[in-house]
């Protein structure tokens, strides 16, 4: 499965989540390496800009992710 496109750019997907690795390791393999386009994260960079998307939003944070216009 692809990986999604912002890894790169993603400050969930490059900084490490030191208070709980095991959850991050999940929530990658879910999301930046799976249902990417699930991710709370991606949908308001993809309507909104990466600079846009809160530094500690969750990937499965979609109620957070609702806030915001057109998703
Ligand atoms: S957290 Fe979301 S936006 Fe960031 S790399 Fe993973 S799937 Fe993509």
């Amino acid at each position: 499965m692809a990986s999604c496109e912002f890894v790169d750019t993603c400050a969930f997907f490059k900084e490490e989540f030191r208070d709980n690795p095991h959850t991050k390791e999940f929530l990658c393999s879910t999301y930046c390496e799976g249902h990417f386009t699930t991710c709370a994260r991606y949908k308001i960079a993809v309507s909104e800009g990466m600079s846009k998307v809160p530094r500690d939003l969750l990937p499965d944070t979609l109620k957070t992710a609702k806030c915001f216009s057109g998703i």
